[in-house]
């Protein structure tokens, strides 16, 4: 058996060493365009803002490590067709130029994804940037330690756009972040939670241009301006956070099933539509366990465990994944927020009769140094009381909680079950009646 993986990061090495680990006779091969392998991107922002300075602590493994473990792996190696009639790739070695063929008898895709590059005018002028890949990091990192960079402008507020939000403050930059839509992470959280996020963006002086399209940079080599449709904004430096397209242009010519945005759609063991060849990761929807349909959902945490799933079945074995959560979390500047299950803009588009239940307590006791606000929003259904979703959003012990939620929506626990929860209390860490109880009550 010859199994050929494409793409060797979360998903395609989770599946690579699961797979190694149970068959020791197939040849496990590996396809990765760029020089890592085992990349952790989520350390990106961080490491960016100077939190770390050591690069190599975002690689799980190295190359050396991989092959020692019997993996056979091809490092700037590009995947540029599947032909999947005659079970063929056509990949071009990156350093030399040269194409060559391979054959595969089951195959996995975890291409990934990249960053989109929106309808803006003179994005490539020098000083805009990306942030998805070890190099787009090393130079995001180097150009934000210029001491004539003061001013870093960043579209789009999601999760990476935030994330570079705290790395640039935390550099002492002035930073002003612009949103299309009229709340930031509009797709992660309700707005009873953006808005506490928002006046924390506030509180350090993060200007926000919300519902404000930018059409264009401004500058000769270098962008000196945003541009929207309302006014001009000074900037030293551009970073662009407009959320992320799956790798999966390559698979055009094949008939593989896919989502309006290009996403693989896989089933509970990873399978896509065509025969032998299974996805996961960034580049493939992910079953969901509330919403009933494939889900695009491009996180890490999805990547590895679909990830590994597949290298089971590449195996030979018919393992499941039940499905996400979509849980995922922030933190921003002071505060911190989770939110696992539907949100309730989710509730509302699925048809769901459904409620909500948005509460402000504290974290912990008064008594004991550190309590802070801790605001938590439930959905459930509202017949049968059973949670949907949760949100948690603070200044401390926030993403936690969220995961007691997770645990709970999983279980199909009623607001109720919530309310009398057996969790832990001591004066540090909660009140007698936590949070999470309040709101279940
Ligand atoms: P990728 O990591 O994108 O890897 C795919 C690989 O495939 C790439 O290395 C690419 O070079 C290779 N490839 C693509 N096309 C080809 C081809 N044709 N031939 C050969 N190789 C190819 N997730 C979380 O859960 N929590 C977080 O806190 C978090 N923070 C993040 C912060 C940042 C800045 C970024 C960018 C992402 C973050 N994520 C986070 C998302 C997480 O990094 C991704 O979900 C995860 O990396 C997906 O893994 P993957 O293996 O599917 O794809």
């Amino acid at each position: 058996m010859r199994i050929i993986i494409i793409g060797g990061i979360a998903a395609g090495m989770s599946a690579a060493a699961k797979l190694r680990r149970l068959d020791k006779e197939a040849e496990v091969v590996v396809y990765e365009k760029s020089p890592h392998v085992s990349f952790g991107a989520c350390g990106l922002p961080y490491y960016v803002g100077g939190f770390f300075d050591n690069e190599a602590q975002m690689l799980a493994r190295t190359p050396q490590q991989l092959i020692a473990s019997g993996i056979e792996l091809y490092i700037e190696h590009e995947v540029l067709q599947v032909i999947p009639e005659t079970k063929t790739l056509q990949i071009k070695d990156l350093k030399t130029g040269t194409i060559k063929e391979d054959h595969y008898d089951t195959l996995m895709i975890a291409t990934g994804a990249s960053s989109i590059m929106p309808p803006i005018e003179n994005l490539e002028l020098k000083n805009v940037h990306t942030l998805r890949s070890m190099s787009d990091g090393k130079t995001l990192r180097e150009a934000l330690r210029k001491p004539e960079v003061k001013r870093v402008g960043i579209i789009g507020a999601g999760f990476i756009g935030l994330e570079a939000v705290e790395a640039a403050k935390a550099l002492g930059k002035e930073v002003a972040v612009f949103q299309l839509e009229d709340r930031i992470l509009k797709e992660v959280f309700d707005k009873e939670v953006t808005q506490l996020l928002e006046a924390e963006l506030k509180a350090h002086d993060v200007a926000l241009y919300l519902n404000s399209k930018v059409t264009a940079l401004r500058g000769e080599g270098y962008a000196t301006h945003i541009v929207t449709e309302n006014e001009e904004i000074p900037v030293d430096l551009v970073l662009l956070a407009t959320g992320v397209r799956p790798n999966t242009a390559f698979l055009d010519n094949t008939d593989i099933e896919r989502l309006r945005n290009g996403a693989i759609v896989v089933d509970q063991e990873g399978k896509t539509s065509l025969p032998g060849v299974y996805a996961a990761g960034d580049c493939a929807t992910v079953p969901h366990l509330l919403k009933g349909e494939p889900a695009y959902i491009p996180l890490a945490t999805s990547a590895n465990k679909l990830g590994r799933i597949v290298g089971e079945n590449l195996a030979g074995n018919h393992e499941v994944f039940e499905g996400t959560l979509g849980s995922s979390c922030i933190k921003l500047m002071n505060m911190e927020a989770g939110r696992t299950g539907l949100s309730e803009a989710e509730a509302e588009s699925m048809g769901l009769d459904y409620k909500t239940v948005f509460i402000t307590d504290k974290n912990q006791t008064d008594y004991y140094p550190g309590q802070e606000d801790l605001s938590i929003k439930l959905i459930y259904d509202a017949n049968t009381k059973i949670l949907l979703g949760g949100q948690v959003v603070g200044r401390k012990d926030a993403v936690q909680r969220t995961n007691v939620l997770a645990v709970a929506i999983y279980a199909r626990l009623t607001t109720k079950q919530l309310g009398m929860l057996d969790l832990c209390y001591a004066p540090p860490f909660a009140r007698t009646w936590d949070a999470i109880n309040i709101a279940g009550n």
